[in-house]
């Protein structure tokens, strides 16, 4: 990952100058991917919310993030013999990667004051470009021991702890944007969770009080609205954040109009996608299909599609990037360009691919002792450990993979973590483990620990073909592919997500299940052993026409560039 080191020497009060004075747009995550250093994001949402900063900081939209510290990060994951993952916390170095800012604000949040502070942390683009994130702290001498911890743990603790944060990040950030001078002309939502900045600016933009008749409501609706945008990321319901009311009144001392409140926010729950949905001008889903599906569970609210992309210049291996650079000249300021990437020589992709798929294997063997095989196709999987995204689909009939594996050497990479209290995502590993175990003489399968950024890249870069097979509709976007694809690595994919837009059977890679196929079990080891286990072994010209196909026709779109300017166009700018 490029470390973003320069900027850790700028000095602490000029720093946010530059930025302030400009009308901005402000980006809140609750989890921001910014370096594998930083443990302040759990998987993709963080990711993509790190690949938008990193592509308006290459394109100089002024933007500003707001997340919390997570000083505690996600978890770091280990596991034992039997594969039962083993939760630590993820402690950062914080003095290393951020600089204390000197404001600092008060928020009442359960009959206390907490006091926030921000870290700033800036995103450098290829251009010069820069990008401001204030990370959010309540580890202050003057808070209550308990309210120290507020912003210590991603996605941590009870419905009680959850939603303190949520009032951190979403009052908090709105507010400490305000003392430290920012002019925030938009207001983009990264998922729910910083739905309550919607009641800060309704706090700031009431009507004058003679102008508001008995019955009327004070605040100015219409106006926090044109403020608001909100990206909805998930059709999963548990991924939506409701908190009864009972705990509300007790938790929310910032905006004690209930009534209000309720008719913002859903009638049973706080449900933060309500909120966010009646606050803003411009919602959208992160796919074609997931706009649809969402739209679907909303009905009554104008859902545009925005399918989601990945930033280029973070998730191209380096020899890969090296072709590029030869090649097509200024793709990472233009993605686009890559629509040239099949004029590249066959012999060029090929080399950078296995230089990138040799440096994965170095890293195998660093991490597990195991030596895989450079002459092997190599299968990645890595993502959230979590049911819908089925990581142990291809181990769901063992005897047919045997056979398949006895024609044509495989080899399996996998990585990914599960929640702390998601029982089936634990699950998934052991039983990935004992597929191992029991494949151990025929088919090499590996799971790497700790799945972050770093890792990541490297999988994405060094693997053969990328692996997703979730349960539909359920996967919103799903982005890993989309480093796949800009690697030259191929899709092996169900139609869900981006990959219903991205997949050209043959040309980018492969379906799983096309039509009413169900059994996806079946069609995944049809596929590979029907079209991609012959090509790859028996046609090497023919699987890099594939390669060339998944940069040139993938790439140019499933990039954050392009994303980042929709929004900018069509959400920030109308
Ligand atoms: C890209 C990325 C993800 C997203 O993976 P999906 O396949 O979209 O679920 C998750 N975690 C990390 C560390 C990533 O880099």
């Amino acid at each position: 990952m490029d470390g973003s080191k320069a900027e850790r020497t700028l000095p602490v009060g000029d720093v946010l100058e530059p930025f302030v004075h400009q009308p901005s747009v402000a980006y809140f995550s609750m989890e921001i991917a910014l370096c594998s250093q930083m443990s302040t994001y759990s998987g993709g949402l963080g990711v993509l919310a790190g690949d938008t900063l990193r592509s308006a900081a290459d394109l100089r939209v002024p933007m500003v993030g707001v997340t919390l510290l997570s000083k505690a990060g996600y978890f770091r994951q280990s596991l034992d013999a039997q594969g039962n993952q083993i939760e630590e916390p993820a402690w950062w170095d914080v003095s290393a990667w951020t600089q204390p800012l000197r404001a600092k604000i008060a928020i009442g949040i359960a009959g206390r004051e907490v006091w926030i502070r921000g870290c700033l942390h800036v995103v450098t683009g290829q251009l010069g470009g820069q990008v401001p994130v204030v990370l959010l702290d309540t580890d202050l001498e003057e808070n209550h021991p308990d309210d120290r911890t507020l912003t210590h743990f991603l996605y941590g603790g009870d419905a009680a702890y959850r939603l303190r944060q949520e009032c951190v990040l979403g009052i908090g950030g709105a507010r400490m944007l305000h003392a430290l001078g920012f002019k925030i002309t938009e207001y983009h939502m990264n998922e729910g969770h910083s739905a309550l900045l919607v009641l800060e600016l309704l706090r700031r933009h009431t009507y004058a009080p003679e102008d508001v008749r008995p019955g009327e409501v004070m605040y100015d609706l219409p106006r926090v609205r044109d403020l608001c945008n909100f990206t909805t990321h998930t059709p999963v319901e548990a991924g939506h954040d409701k908190f009864p009311y009972e705990l509300v009144e007790h938790v929310l001392d910032e905006f004690r109009d209930m009534v209000m409140l309720r008719s913002l926010a859903g009638t049973d729950n706080l449900n933060m996608t309500r909120l966010a949905l009646n606050a803003s001008e411009y919602v959208n889903g992160v796919a074609k299909s997931h706009a649809k599906t969402s739209s679907a569970m909303f009905p009554g609210y104008h859902l545009e599609a925005v399918t989601n992309g990945v930033h280029p210049p973070t998730w191209v291996g380096p020899a890969m990037r090296m072709v590029y650079d030869r090649e097509v000249s200024v793709w990472q300021h233009e993605p686009e360009l890559l629509v040239n990437a099949d004029r590249i020589a066959d012999a060029a992709i090929w080399n950078a691919h296995m230089e990138q798929k040799r440096e994965l294997l170095k890293n195998v063997a660093e991490r597990t002792g195991r030596q895989l095989r450079e002459d092997v196709i190599t299968i990645g999987f890595a993502r959230r450990m979590t049911g819908y995204k089925r990581p142990e689909l291809i181990f769901s009939d063992m005897e047919r993979l045997r056979a398949i594996a006895a024609r044509y050497p495989v080899q399996v990479v996998m990585a990914g973590k599960a929640h702390p209290r998601d029982e089936g995502g634990k699950q998934a590993i052991v039983a990935i483990h004992r597929a191992a175990e029991a494949l151990q003489d025929v088919l090499p399968v590996v799971f790497l620990v700790d799945y972050d950024m770093d890792l990541a890249a490297v999988m994405v870069a060094g693997v053969d073909l990328w692996l997703n097979n979730p349960l539909p509709p359920q996967e919103a976007s799903g982005t890993s592919g989309m480093k796949a694809a800009l690697n030259g690595v191929p899709n092996l994919s169900v139609l869900d997500g981006w990959w219903a837009e991205g997949w050209i059977e043959d040309i980018t890679g492969w379906a799983i299940g096309e039509g009413n196929e169900t059994d996806h079990a079946a069609a995944l080891y049809r596929k590979l052993e029907e079209k991609v286990l012959p090509l790859y072994y028996t046609d090497r010209a023919g699987w890099i026409r594939v390669m060339k196909g998944a940069i040139s026709r993938n790439a140019p779109f499933f990039n954050s560039h392009r994303m980042l300017r929709r929004y900018v166009t069509e959400a920030y700018i109308r």
